[in-house]
C-alpha cells in the first residue's frame, strides 16, 4: 500500500473539522494518504476557549523534508489543502504545491476563510491564500471566501459567476462555490474554467436547513474528493456529495459539530437527490 493523497489541514482533538475530519472520511474510502497537520489544537476556532498551538514554519519544514528523503510520497497523486493558521505555513505549502505540479499532481484547493460575511482566519491568510489558488485545479470556496480570493462582491449566482471568471483568468481551472446565501435555499454552483459538453456550468438550489453546522465544508471537500478520485464526473460527485451531506445534517441534533462518526454508514451512498440546473 502506497500514499495517494498528501492533505495539509487543521488537527482538532475534539470534533470534526480540517484533517480530523479528513482522516474519517479517506479512512472510510480506504484512501491512505499523508496527513500534514497545521495546528494542534483543543477544539474548533469558534468555541469560547482554544488551546493548543498552530505548528511552526520549520515544522511543516522537515515533515515535508523527511516524507520526501524517505519516499513517501513517491506515488501521490493528490494534494489537498485547508486551513492555515498563518501566512507563513501557506508560503511554504505554495513551493510545495509548485514543486508536485510538476510532477502532474492533482492540486484541491479549499479556501477556508471565513464565512457569512466574516472571516475566521487571520487577514494575512488571505493573502497568501490568493496565491496558493492560483495553483489549484479546483477550489471549493464559499461565497465569503470566493469574496475575498476575487475581490468582488458575492451576493448572487450572477456576482458568483462573475468573481469566478476573474479567478479563472488567473489561472484556476474549476470552482465550486459550495453555498451563496438565496433566501430560505443555498445555491451552490460549478464553474468551469473552459466549458465543454462534459464540463457544462450548472447550479443547485438546496434547501437550507435550521440550524449553523461546521465541518459541512470540510466533509464536502473531503468526499468530493473521494469520488473524483474514483473516476466519477464532477456533476455527479457534487450531487452525492450534497445528498450525503443532507441525511449527515438531519442526524446531527441541535446545530454545531456535525454527528460524522455516527454517520459513517452514510458516506459511500451512492445516492443523486438533486436536480442540476445548467448555465448557458
Ligand atoms: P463551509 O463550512 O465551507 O462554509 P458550506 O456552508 O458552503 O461550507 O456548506 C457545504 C455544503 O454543506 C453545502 O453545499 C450544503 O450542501 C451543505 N450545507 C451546509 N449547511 C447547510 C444547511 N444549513 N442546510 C443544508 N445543507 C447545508
Ligand atoms: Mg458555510
Ligand atoms: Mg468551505
Amino acid at each position: 500500500m502506497s500514499n495517494e493523497v498528501m492533505c495539509i489541514s487543521s488537527y482538532v482533538c475534539s470534533g470534526f473539522v480540517g484533517n480530523r475530519c479528513g482522516m474519517i472520511i479517506l479512512d472510510h474510502f480506504q484512501i491512505q494518504g499523508i496527513f500534514v497537520l497545521t495546528t494542534h489544537f483543543s477544539n474548533h476556532t469558534q468555541y469560547k476557549h482554544l488551546g493548543g498551538s498552530c505548528m511552526l514554519e520549520a515544522d511543516i519544514k522537515s515533515i515535508f523534508e523527511a516524507t520526501s528523503a524517505n519516499s513517501l510520497d513517491k506515488d501521490m497523486k493528490y494534494i489537498i489543502t485547508g486551513y492555515f493558521p498563518s501566512s507563513a505555513l501557506v508560503d511554504i505549502t505554495i513551493e510545495k504545491v509548485k514543486e508536485y505540479k510538476q510532477k502532474g499532481i492533482f492540486f484541491l484547493c479549499d479556501p477556508i476563510l471565513g464565512d457569512d460575511g466574516r472571516l475566521y482566519t487571520k487577514p494575512e491568510v488571505k493573502e497568501s491564500m490568493k496565491k496558493l489558488v492560483l495553483y489549484a485545479d479546483l477550489i471549493t470556496p464559499n461565497a465569503t471566501e470566493l469574496e475575498c480570493l476575487s475581490d468582488q462582491k458575492v451576493n448572487s449566482v450572477n456576482d458568483a459567476l462573475q468573481a469566478c471568471s476573474v479567478l479563472h483568468n488567473k489561472g484556476v481551472k474549476t470552482i465550486i462555490v459550495t453555498s451563496i446565501n438565496d433566501g430560505d435555499d443555498i445555491i451552490l454552483l460549478c464553474s468551469f474554467y473552459k466549458q465543454t459538453d462534459v464540463n457544462k456550468n450548472f447550479k443547485v438550489k438546496i434547501h437550507r436547513l435550521k440550524g449553523f453546522f461546521t465541518g459541512v465544508g470540510d466533509t464536502f471537500t473531503y468526499t468530493l474528493f473521494a469520488w473524483i478520485k474514483q473516476g466519477v464526473p464532477i456533476p455527479n460527485a457534487v450531487n452525492r456529495t450534497i445528498s450525503t451531506l443532507q441525511t449527515i445534517i438531519k442526524n446531527t441534533t441541535g446545530t454545531d459539530e456535525i454527528n460524522l462518526i455516527h454517520s459513517t454508514q452514510f458516506l459511500k451512498s451512492t445516492d443523486e437527490l438533486f436536480t442540476l440546473e445548467y448555465l448557458n
